[in-house]
């Protein structure tokens, strides 16, 4: 015992120094003896708790420092008190959701608790668990409601958090078995829940179990509890430790993950496509059923094998698809490849473009793979009879057979033509490529024809073939036959051809030359044949022979009509050489008209030839023309109606023009005929008409003449029934 006084000395110096520096510590400490009753707490440890070192000392630590409290503090306590060795414990704490960090330390008869609180977020990261990361604004929710229970489930005391979130005064609920409190009596199930955990912490055991409590009207409360038996010295169960901790947040979450997860799903199934997810060590984690039925395996059959699909690519695909899926799974980059894959129930391979796409976590890191295979059969196929006929359309346009340019936006620009048109026109390809090239520029303007084509082209997609002229690098002018469609609208594309029509037009030309020069020639022995035989006959009258008359008399009409279809001859010539001449004058055209009607009369006396109306007004024009005109139309309404007996004229004056309409009651002229037989040479097909004599000239010339007079002609006919034509001709014409 000589020691003692030393060894106290030592304790009590020991002591106060500990004390100071005990309070100096920036952490929480208490000291709390064996029946864990705080004897000592320091300035950090109040303000922990919140509470004076009066109102703390001499408390159960439980109920002292309820901050503290959890099942891991206080296992670990238990376990200090056993060992006697240190201890520590690392925990979020359930009421203050602060992470603390404690230690523990066996004393004589006691411990010491060292408590180092660290910020919430600072180690939630690691102490949360995944899916379970609450941020600041969800911290209220995730609260802990803690209170202290005698081992029946009696409260004996209650945190101010749930007493305040459910607004209940402490009196209502102290004293009060906690099933009956209103979080859990509104669930009987959770209040059995409850009641059965009691019951088994009573016999010492630490209970845990989630369960749904109501706080408030119209809101649950999802609850992670935990009820932890505190045992006093003789190892029985002195009171019940409550805690709980709202994990509603959490379960929300987790239920939207499973139906997020199970749309997801949802969406895999319906998707027309194969669909897959890979986990980052490459094996199948989900397939979707189409997937399975395309290849013939089941789901567990390809997720249990990595490669499962790899024989269903076409060998020519395989090593390909597997090099490059190797490298995506290494480098993480995006796998895309076209393949064949063999259908696993008919063994016939599809093209297939399938696309896989990594995705990460936060940290970059790559958590899955999700992958699509899209059946691209048909658009391959397409493509295949797209690029065939792409190639017989070059293989067309390079044959040179015909020229072929492609014209583009809203000017038409020549932006490509084939060896075929750079020969025909001697542009260059460099001046394709120059983009100077215009419609404008190389088809001569001012070409009805053309306007015409470029109409229907806008209206049809196309328009019918046309005679025209293009501009050659020269400056001549090339005849063509060209062609057009419009391939789009928005920008303008268009595609022509262009045929080379000069050997035609020559053709032509000579064609009109050897008419010209024919009715030339024959005119001139006519015109001498017509004045000796009238001489001839005057001579024979004289003699008084007149038994030859009536012979002469048919040859003289007879030669007549020669001259008359020679002369057409020589006016459509004319007409096509644009050299036809007028003699301007003032025309009193119903007297010409009458004096036709008659003399026509005359000499056709098969028909009668009726005159309605009258012109009031003479006009300007060529009296042997307009004469020719209608001669023209009588005789060609008698002609056409060989059957009928009369033929009509009706007249009638308007403001400043005439009308004449020239009527018969014959055969008529069918709807499609009626802009042709205004054309050169233009004569209907049926026997009928064909039977009739006639070379298609009248027609031509007649439109030709009232044209030239700034006046109109239009044909109403009804077939079987007879003809109208109309001519209109103004008093004045425009110079
Ligand atoms: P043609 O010498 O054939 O009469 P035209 O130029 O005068 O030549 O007429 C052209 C064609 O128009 C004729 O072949 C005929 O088919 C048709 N045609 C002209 N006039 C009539 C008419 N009054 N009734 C029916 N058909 C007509």
């Amino acid at each position: 015992m000589s020691n003692t006084p030393q060894t106290r000395r030592v304790t009590l110096a020991s002591r106060d120094t500990l004390v100071q520096i005990l309070e100096t510590l920036p952490g929480a400490f208490f000291v709390v003896n064996d029946t864990e009753t705080i004897v000592y707490a320091n300035v950090s440890a109040q303000t922990l708790t919140g509470a004076t070192r009066e109102d703390v000392l001499g408390k159960p630590l439980w109920r002292g420092a309820p901050q503290l409290v959890s099942t891991a503090l206080y296992q670990a306590v238990q376990q200090t008190r056993q060992t006697r060795k240190p201890a520590e414990v690392e925990y979020v704490s359930p009421v203050t959701r602060n992470w603390l960090h404690v230690q523990l330390s066996p004393t004589v008869g006691g411990l010491m608790v060292q408590i180092h609180q660290g910020r919430a977020a600072a180690r939630r990261e690691a102490l949360v668990p995944q899916g379970e990361r609450p941020c600041i604004e969800d911290l209220d929710g995730l609260l802990s409601r803690i209170g202290v229970l005698t081992p029946e489930g009696i409260v004996l005391e209650v945190n101010e958090v749930p007493l305040a979130y459910a607004q209940i005064r402490r009196e209502e609920v102290i004293g009060q078995p906690l099933a009956e409190a209103r979080w859990w009596s509104f669930y009987p199930t959770s209040q059995e829940q409850l009641r059965a955990a009691i019951a088994r912490a009573r016999r010492g055991e630490t209970v845990h179990f989630e369960t749904v409590v109501h706080p408030k009207k119209g809101i649950d409360h999802h609850l992670q509890v935990a009820i932890t038996p505190h045992m006093d010295a003789d190892h029985h169960v002195e009171y019940l430790v409550f805690a709980g901790l709202d994990i509603t947040a959490r379960k929300r979450a987790e239920q939207q993950l499973k139906e997020s997860e199970q749309s997801l799903r949802v969406l895999a199934e319906t998707l027309p496509q194969l669909v897959w997810v890979v986990g980052p060590d490459g094996l199948n984690e989900y397939v979707n059923q189409r997937c399975c039925d395309y290849l013939g395996l089941t789901a567990e059959h390809m997720q249990s094998n990595p490669w499962a699909h790899l024989p269903f690519i076409h060998p020519d695909d395989r090593a390909g698809s597997q090099a490059l899926w190797q490298h995506a799974l290494d480098t993480g980059t995006m796998y895309e490849h076209e393949e064949r894959l063999r259908n696993g129930q008919n063994g016939a391979y599809r093209w297939f473009l399938t696309r896989g796409m990594p995705m990460r976590d936060d940290t970059g890191q790559i958590l899955k793979w999700f992958g699509t295979s899209t059946d691209i059969e048909d658009q391959k196929r397409i493509e295949e009879v797209l690029r065939q006929s792409q190639e017989r359309i070059r293989a067309l346009i390079d044959s040179n057979i015909i020229g072929i340019v492609s014209l583009e936006e809203e000017e038409d620009v020549l932006v490509d033509a084939n060896e075929a048109f750079l020969h025909l026109t001697g542009y260059t390809r460099e001046d394709v490529r120059s983009k100077t090239l215009t419609r404008a520029k190389i088809i001569a303007p001012e070409q009805p024809l053309f306007q015409h084509a470029l109409q229907e082209l806008a209206e049809r997609g196309q328009h019918t073939p046309i005679e025209t002229e293009v501009v050659c690098k020269d400056g001549s002018l090339l005849p063509i036959v060209t062609g057009s469609i419009l391939l789009q609208k928005g920008p303008r594309q268009i595609i022509s051809f262009v045929l080379d029509n000069s050997a035609r037009k020559e053709l032509e030309r000579r064609k009109d030359d050897f008419i010209s020069m024919a009715s030339h020639e024959l005119r001139n022995p006519l015109t001498a044949l017509k004045l000796q035989t009238s001489l001839l006959h005057r001579q024979l009258v004289k003699q008084g022979t007149l038994d030859q008359a009536p012979a002469l008399a048919s040859m003289e009409a007879q030669i007549k009509k020669v001259i008359r279809l020679v002369e057409e001859l020589l006016d459509v010539s004319k007409i096509q050489a644009g050299k036809v001449e007028y003699v301007w004058e003032t025309v009193d055209l119903d007297a010409l008209l009458r004096e036709i009607a008659e003399t026509m009369q005359q000499t056709h006396p098969s028909h009668r030839i009726l005159v309605h109306g009258a012109l009031q007004t003479s006009l300007i024009g060529d009296p042997d023309r307009l004469g020719q005109v209608f001669i023209n139309l009588i005789s060609n309404a008698i002609k056409y109606s060989p059957d009928a007996e009369t033929v009509e004229m009706d007249l009638s004056t308007s403001e400043d023009a005439v009308t004449v309409r020239v009527r018969d009651h014959g055969l008529g002229i069918p709807r499609e005929q009626r802009d042709k037989i205004f054309e050169r040479f233009y004569r209907a097909a049926d026997p009928k008409k064909r039977a009739i004599p006639g070379l298609g000239m009248g027609l031509y010339i007649v439109a030709e003449i009232v044209k030239s007079h700034g006046g109109t002609i239009t044909v109403d006919s009804a077939v079987g029934k007879g003809s109208t034509f109309t001519v209109i001709l103004p008093f004045k014409r425009d110079a």
